[in-house]
Formats: C-alpha cells, structure tokens, sequence
C-alpha cells in the first residue's frame, strides 16, 4: 500500500492528453484535447505506445452494432487494441506495477460477475470496453478498470506493436482458431476474409499445424496469406458461395473441417458453410454490416444432413493469455508481422476510408501520438 501510494505521487501522467474523436457518424476525425481521466481505487493509467486501427472501431464509426444495443454517446473516442506502459496505479492495485509493459483486453471485466468467475473475462456480464464505455485507445493514455486482471503484463521481447495487436484482432483469431475451432495438426482450415483476423487467424492456424485455405477478393492479400503459411488459395471475386465451396472442397480434398468468418457479410457466411465437409465446424467472429443487421439466413437441412456445428468466437479470456503470450514470446506466433502501416493519430480517418474500400492489408497501428 505504501509503495502504491508512493508511486502515485510520483506519477508523470498530464492532466490532458490528445486524443481523435468524431463530433459525427461517418465523418472526419479530429484531435481534441481531453482530461486524463484518474483511475479508480483497482485501477490505472496506461501510456499508450502503440494502437491499433480495427474493423470494430469501423463498425463502431458506422453506427454499427446499435442493432445489439452498442449506441456510442457523441463526441466519440474508439480505439481498443492497445499496448503501452503503466504509469499510474490506484491504491487498491496489487500486482501490476508502474513501469510495466502490458496489453489490454478490449472486454475489460469486473472480475466479479458469474461468467468472470467461471474463467470466461470475454463474456462479462459487467463488461466496459474501450471507446464505447469509456475514452478508447487513439490517445495518449487510457484509464483502465481493475488492473489487476485487465492489464495483462507482457514478457520480455513482445513488442508494443504486437501488444496492440493482442488487445483485439489477434488474440480473437486465437481463440477463434484454437479454442472455439479447435482445428487439429493436419486438418484444413479456411478462412473466409484476409484482413487482420483473418491473417491472424492463418498465422496461428499455420503454427499449430493445421493446413490453410484463405479466400479473399485481393490477390495482395491472398498472397500476405501464403507468406503467413497458408498452403492454398482461393480469389472469390465474382463467385457465388456454391462456387467458394466447390473451390475450397477441391483446394482440401472434400472440404474444410474448420471455417472461419472472418468478415461477418452474409455472403462469407454462406461461403464458409459452403466450404465444410461434412461434420465441420463454422466459427463466427466478424461482425455483420448496415445491410444485414445481424440478420443471415441459415441453410438449415443442409446443416442437418451434414451434422455442421456453428459457434460464435469473441475476444479471448484473460487466463488464456498466458499460453498465447508465451508463444509470441518465443516467436512461434509473431502478430507484429502483420503490421503493415505505422501511422499518426491525426490519420485514423484515412485508415476508416480505405478500410471502407477494403483497401488496407494486415494491421494499421497509431504510433504517433503528438
Ligand atoms: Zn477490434
Ligand atoms: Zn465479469
């Protein structure tokens, strides 16, 4: 306790920070100056070093997921892949200490709830996650919630660049991959999309073991897939979902036994399905757009005649780290490869656009705060 308050006093932490906020859905970015909000008793405050630029802060800048309750109030601040240093601790904080080097989970959690105390931190039912609840990550620091638990120390050589990335799109493709999946050594997995978690997904997937197939509409992506292990491809440009299917049976020799949504369109939905042998498994992360609502029809029959199982994949929970952490430590997963961009808080927008023309490859990360 001493020590915490200690720590307190010699805090470094301004009381504003520059931050990217938009007054208007769809519209331009623009830098404001903000307070620094103080951390609560268990809870602290982060320098962000690095801040990923995801497909949820697009749907969130879209309006999207208001259809699943998610109304951002304006002015809103999104951002949630964050990676950066402690540099001040409430005195109810035990573990974490100023100075170290931490990802955070984009579902921060209470710690408390039932599904928290049953080891799933990703299905809180208090969840706060950053740039819908609070100030999100495109500024200089956050205020993060029971630090104990969401900030999660990193080891010795993770990057702030991989810790961003481990705040959100890759830890998601993990256990999307991993634990939801389940792929084994030496099964085919597809993955429907090649954007951040799909790369992700076809990194990890390729590490453990298991055969890839990525299928995108971009040959630059398809090749970013290869160089990350995918053993075949598939450009879905002007194909039907039947035709995906058939490709990735004749790519896998009788079809996927894992398929992963990466997108969450109603078209790489179908696709996926599509592309699974029988007894396969869809696994579901992205999230849907305007157009579908959260709304996609299911082949029902089909699902029934061929045994298929759909599950949904979100976040990763907190005790799950430890194992994905430490093989990023050891470079057998490597999420810092998949940046391709480096980019300046004043550029968020650009990033937003193009993603809107799905003219980004891998990860977009903010590096550049002042
Ligand atoms: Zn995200
Ligand atoms: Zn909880």
């Amino acid at each position: 306790m001493a020590i915490a308050n200690e720590q307190q006093v010699s805090s470094t932490v301004p009381s504003t920070m520059r931050t990217a906020q938009f007054t208007a859905f769809r519209t331009a970015f623009q830098i404001a100056e903000v307070p620094v909000a103080a951390p609560r008793g268990d809870g602290a405050v982060v320098r962000v070093e690095a801040s990923g630029v995801c497909r949820s802060d697009w749907h969130l800048w879209n309006q999207d997921l208001a259809w699943v309750g998610m109304n951002l109030k304006l002015p809103a601040n999104t951002g949630h892949e964050v990676g950066g240093v402690v540099e001040e601790i409430g005195p109810d904080v035990h573990t974490i200490k100023v100075g170290d080097r931490v990802t955070i989970p984009f579902h921060e959690s209470d710690g408390t709830c039932p599904q928290c105390r049953a080891g799933y931190e990703n299905l809180c039912d208090d969840v706060k996650t950053p740039g819908v609840h609070r100030i999100g990550g495109w500024a200089q620091y956050v205020t993060v919630t029971a630090a104990d638990l969401n900030c999660i120390r990193l080891p010795e050589g993770v990057s702030a660049l991989s810790a961003a990335a481990l705040g959100c799109r890759y830890m998601t493709a993990y256990r999307a991959v991993i634990d939801r999946g389940g792929v084994r050594p030496g099964q085919w997995l597809a993955v429907q999309g090649c954007g951040g978690i799909g790369l992700s997904a076809v990194q990890i997937a390729a590490a453990a073991d298991a055969l890839v197939v990525a299928v995108d509409i971009d040959d630059r992506k398809l090749a970013k897939a290869r160089e990350e292990g995918a053993a075949a491809s598939v450009n879905s440009r002007n194909l039907t979902p039947e035709e995906v299917g058939q490709a990735v049976k004749e790519a896998t020799g009788g079809g996927a036994h894992v398929s992963i949504d990466a997108l969450g369109r109603a078209f790489t939905f179908h696709q996926s399905i599509q592309s699974l042998r029988k007894r396969g498994r869809h696994v579901q992360v992205g999230i849907t757009s305007q157009e579908e609502r959260g709304q996609v029809a299911i082949p029902l029959d089909l699902l029934t005649l061929m045994e298929w199982e759909v599950v949904g994949s979100l976040g990763n929970p907190h005790p799950k780290y430890a194992e994905l952490l430490r093989l990023v430590a050891n470079q057998k997963l490597q999420p810092a490869r998949l940046v391709t961009r480096e980019i300046g808080l004043e550029d968020v927008t650009d990033t937003l656009e193009r993603m809107t023309r799905f003219d980004t490859v891998g990860f977009e990360v903010i590096t550049r705060f002042t």
